[in-house]
This record gives structure tokens, C-alpha cells and sequence, in this order.
């Protein structure tokens, strides 16, 4: 019998999911489980092996059925060797063997991909990218991630570290940044950095809605309360999203010029504002990039939500599928 089936794994910094899909990306089947990131990676490494075992028994499918594993893994990573280096929410993954080791617990082929490339393959897949050549997808909640599509190809680069689109230095002398540098695009406009900035701002116009959804307490304030503030009017909210929006609208624009993407696609808080924060970003890319290619740029929403990661992990095995099938044979 032709195999029909996928193993899907998304490796997050608190949740693990194994999904089973048929090769239309339809999940069948789902387990998740918390990474216990802490206890290291033969720990969740193991816990997902498990999982994967588990979830094929339930489903009454041996392992003949599958095509492949796809796994969407925070990076670094090197995509030939399907070695883990060191991610910034998998403490203690040094050089680990993510692909060798699933491959023979499992006994399948596997596809290891950084997380946000493999997001920006089911956006461009199942998502706002659908029927786009040239894709640029950003990932907008604790980082920015991203990861750039051309012609259905993820863009990797000479080693695997291509649509880093989080780190483009805006500000050189702005805030310090996760990655050691300061003022990148992440350190501005992440999930922490937009908090950071309200926070800032609320000591001096206490009188906002965004300290109120924090409970009065400024340390609490989180990216969540501005997004909720602003889109029931606060005005303090609205500036810092404007600001979020000029930000983002920058970095956006130096890709424009760069890569004359066809569509930006953002996830997560672009999602949650929608235009309150897409019209500013849409305004200042069309100021700031060159002319000709902001005409030609559409800055969407991401569509596929909290199914991003299970998709992104099935996608990997679509798009090999031909190279899958060639080296079983
Ligand atoms: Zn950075």
C-alpha cells in the first residue's frame, strides 16, 4: 500500500505537539504534552518519541503508512544534518541530533526546520500566502521570527539562517536585544518590547486603560492590555501601537526593497490588532520603500492562528514528498 500518512511534530519552548495528517495537510489526529524544557533535550526528546508511538497506536497505523516526520524546532539548526544548536527557548540543546535520533527511534525519515521557516511554508501553503510566489512570513509574540518563501522553497541561505527578519538594526544605539545587539526590529516590536515600551510610557500618563487591564500595576502591563486598550480607544494604546506600526512599517520596508515580495504575511499581535496596526505599517511601507516594489506589496494577517505549528510540520513533509517517495524506493 502507497503511504498515506504524515507524523507532524512542533517543538515548542513550553508545548509539544505530535499530529498525524494525510497528505492534503487534513490533522487527523493530535497529542500535546508541556516540553519541560528544563529538564533538557533527551527528556522532551524522548517524551516526544513516546508521544509519536502513542499517537500512531491510538490511531491504529504502523509506522508503513508514514511518509515522513516533519519537525518545526526553534533554530538555529543545520536543515542537512538536522542538528539542533542551541535555541534560545531549549536550554542545553547543544548540537543535538534531532534528525538521526527520530529518524532511527522511529524508523522514518525526518525534515528538521526552524520554526519559523516552517511557519512561513504553511502560510504559504494553507494560509494568507495561498497561490503567492514570493513570500516574506514574520512571526510577531515573544521574538520576531521569520522566514522568506520563493516559488514554494524555503529561502535558507548559505547556513540556514536566512529571514532572521527580527534582527535588521533599526536603531543602533536603541534598546538591547535577545540576539546581544541593540535596537532590532525584536527589541521594538516583540510581544516584551511593545510591554516594555508601555510600561515606560504609562509612569508618565497613568491615566490609561492599559494600566487598568494590568490590574493598576505598571509591572504587570503586558503587549495584551495594549492591544485590548487600543481597540476600545485609549489614546496612550493607540500611540503605541502607531509607533509599533512605524517601526515594523521600517524594517518591512527595507525587505520590500530588498526581496519585492508579492505579500508579508504577520502573525500573532499583527493578528490579534488587526488594522489598527496593519494601516500604519501599510502607510509608513508605502513612505519608506521604494515606490515600484511597495506597489507591488500586500501586508496581511496570518490566517492559519493556533494551527500554525502543526501545519508548519506537515508542510515540511508535503513539500518533500516527491524526495521522500524517490528515496524509498
Ligand atoms: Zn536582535
Amino acid at each position: 500500500m502507497e503511504r498515506d500518512l504524515i507524523l507532524g511534530m512542533d517543538i515548542g519552548g513550553t508545548k509539544l505537539a505530535v499530529v498525524l495528517s494525510d497528505l492534503k495537510g487534513n490533522i487527523l489526529r493530535k497529542v500535546r504534552e508541556p516540553t519541560e524544557a528544563e529538564k533538557g533535550p533527551d527528556h522532551v526528546i524522548s517524551k516526544l518519541i513516546r508521544m509519536s508511538r502513542r499517537l500512531m497506536e491510538e490511531a491504529g497505523v504502523t509506522a508503513d503508512r508514514i511518509v515522513g516526520v516533519g519537525v518545526s524546532c526553534g533554530g538555529p539548526l543545520d536543515t542537512k544534518t538536522g542538528i539542533v544548536y542551541s535555541p534560545p527557548n531549549l536550554p542545553g540543546w547543544d548540537a543535538v541530533p534531532l534528525k538521526s535520533i527520530v529518524e532511527s527511534e522511529l524508523g522514518l525519515p525526518a525534515i528538521v526546520e526552524n520554526d519559523a521557516n516552517a511557519g512561513a511554508l504553511a502560510e504559504w501553503m494553507f494560509g494568507a500566502g495561498r497561490g503567492y510566489s514570493y513570500v516574506v512570513y514574520m512571526t510577531m509574540g515573544t521574538g520576531i521570527g521569520g522566514g522568506i518563501v520563493i516559488d514554494g522553497k524555503i529561502y535558507h541561505g548559505a547556513n540556514d539562517t536566512a529571514g532572521e527578519v527580527g534582527h535588521q538594526i533599526l536603531l543602533p544605539d536603541g534598546p538591547p536585544c535577545g540576539c546581544g545587539k541593540r535596537g532590532c526590529l525584536e527589541a521594538l516590536c516583540s510581544g516584551p518590547a511593545i510591554a516594555r515600551r508601555a510600561r515606560e510610557a504609562v509612569k508618565s500618563n497613568p491615566d490609561t486603560l492599559i494600566l487598568e487591564l494590568a490590574g493598576g500595576r505598571i509591572e504587570e502591563v503586558k503587549s495584551e492590555h495594549v492591544v485590548e486598550a487600543a481597540k476600545k480607544g485609549d489614546k496612550l494604546a493607540l500611540k503605541l501601537i502607531e509607533e509599533t506600526g512605524w517601526y515594523m512599517g521600517w524594517g518591512i520596508a527595507n525587505m520590500v526593497n530588498i526581496l519585492n515580495p508579492e505579500v508579508v504575511i504577520i502573525g500573532t499581535i499583527a493578528v490579534a490588532a488587526g488594522d489598527l496596526l496593519l494601516e500604519p505599517i501599510r502607510r509608513t511601507v508605502r513612505r519608506m520603500a521604494m515606490e515600484r516594489a511597495a506597489s507591488a506589496v500586500k501586508i496581511l494577517p496570518a490566517q492559519l492562528g493556533e494551527y500554525v505549528g502543526d501545519l508548519a510540520a506537515v508542510s515540511l513533509v508535503i513539500s518533500n514528498l516527491d524526495r521522500l517517495r524517490e528515496a524509498e524506493r
